[in-house]
């Protein structure tokens, strides 16, 4: 039996696992592999003032900013490897970008980012090397108690349901809000830069420019797609406008309701996320270690 089964291993369901297997407890990750997951198409920003936040989900999206540095260093302690958070902030401009030389005279907000690709990968590996376990394998059907999957049954005292944009099958009212973007043989601005609805940043020596929302399940980057990427480079990032596309990136965001709590005795969530789970993961891990760890004391 594990103690907990988190069901979803991108950055929310991870880092969750991670925290609660820190904490002591046994845990498995089932991961689906589904095409579209949404942490290793994200840009990774961590933005707290840019993206209309308030209330409490802007003291999670701060936390997460001040968290990572720390976490970063401890991911890396224990995978060996190095995921570098730069946070050297965030800028938003009105007008078409002509240099990125422009940005030294403006005041940035505060934020950064990091590559999500590289931070999952780092939390992935400290985990298993804690002992937790990761399985490729679907989840079917959840019960008080149990995980069903293809292959086998699963006995757990706490599920946890950290499937992102696939959460709707448990009944949570998540939807998938599409994102599409590119990545550009170019140098990189020094940190992410937002004109209008677009967005350009550093991923590694080249740039991630971004993101189309388009509702619904349609997999891959599609030429609506493209021509949004395309038009948003020319108005908005002129200084782009050459630079040849190296990769493209897709995934379903978590949109809808966020859920972060319990459901059921024995049965969390942790999905909807949205434009920012990556900044939010750490919050979210939080509390739902806490939540668990509660629980697991009041029945000892
Ligand atoms: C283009 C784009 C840009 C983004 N930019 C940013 C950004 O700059 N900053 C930011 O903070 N956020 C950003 N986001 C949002 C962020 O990526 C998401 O909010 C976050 O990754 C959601 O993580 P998650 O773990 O909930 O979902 P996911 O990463 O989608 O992971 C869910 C996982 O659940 C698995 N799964 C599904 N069903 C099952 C099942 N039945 N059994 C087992 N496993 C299952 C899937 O295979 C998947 O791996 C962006 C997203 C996109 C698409």
């Amino acid at each position: 039996m594990s103690e907990v089964v988190v069901v979803g291993g991108g950055i929310i369901g991870s880092l969750i696992a991670y925290r609660l297997r820190q904490a002591g407890l046994e845990v498995t990750v089932l991961e689906a592999g589904r095409a579209g997951q949404a942490t290793r198409a994200s840009a990774g920003m961590l933005a707290p003032y840019t993206e209309g936040l308030g209330g409490e989900l802007l003291e999670w999206a701060r936390e997460g900013l001040e968290c990572y540095p720390a976490l970063a260093r401890e991911l890396e302690a224990l995978s060996g490897m190095a995921v570098p958070v730069a946070l050297g902030g965030v800028w938003r401009l009105e007008g078409p970008l002509h240099s990125w030389q422009a940005l030294h005279n403006l005041e940035p907000l505060p934020g950064g980012y990091l590559d999500p690709i590289t931070l999952l990968a780092a939390v992935q590996k400290a985990f298993v090397s804690m002992g937790g376990s990761l399985q490729r394998e679907e989840a079917l059907h959840l019960e008080p108690g149990w995980v069903h999957t293809p292959t086998q049954r699963i006995a757990a005292r706490q599920i946890v349901i950290a499937c992102g944009a696939w959460s709707g099958r448990f009944g949570l009212a998540v939807r998938p809000l599409k994102g599409e973007a590119l990545l550009l043989s170019a140098p990189p601005p020094p940190g992410p830069v937002f004109v209008g609805d677009s967005y350009a940043l550093p991923r590694g020596a080249q740039v991630y420019l971004g993101a189309t929302q388009r509702e619904g399940w349609r997999p891959g980057v599609e030429a609506a797609g493209l021509r949004w990427l395309e038009q948003h480079r020319r108005t908005h990032f002129p200084l782009l406008h050459q630079a040849p596309i190296t990769q493209r990136h897709w995934g379903y965001r978590p949109a809808g309701s966020l859920t972060v709590g319990r459901l059921a005795p024995g049965i969390l969530a942790a999905t909807g996320h949205g434009r920012n789970g990556i900044l939010l993961a750490p919050a979210t891990a939080r509390r739902v270690t806490e939540m668990v760890l509660d629980s697991w004391k009041t029945h000892q």
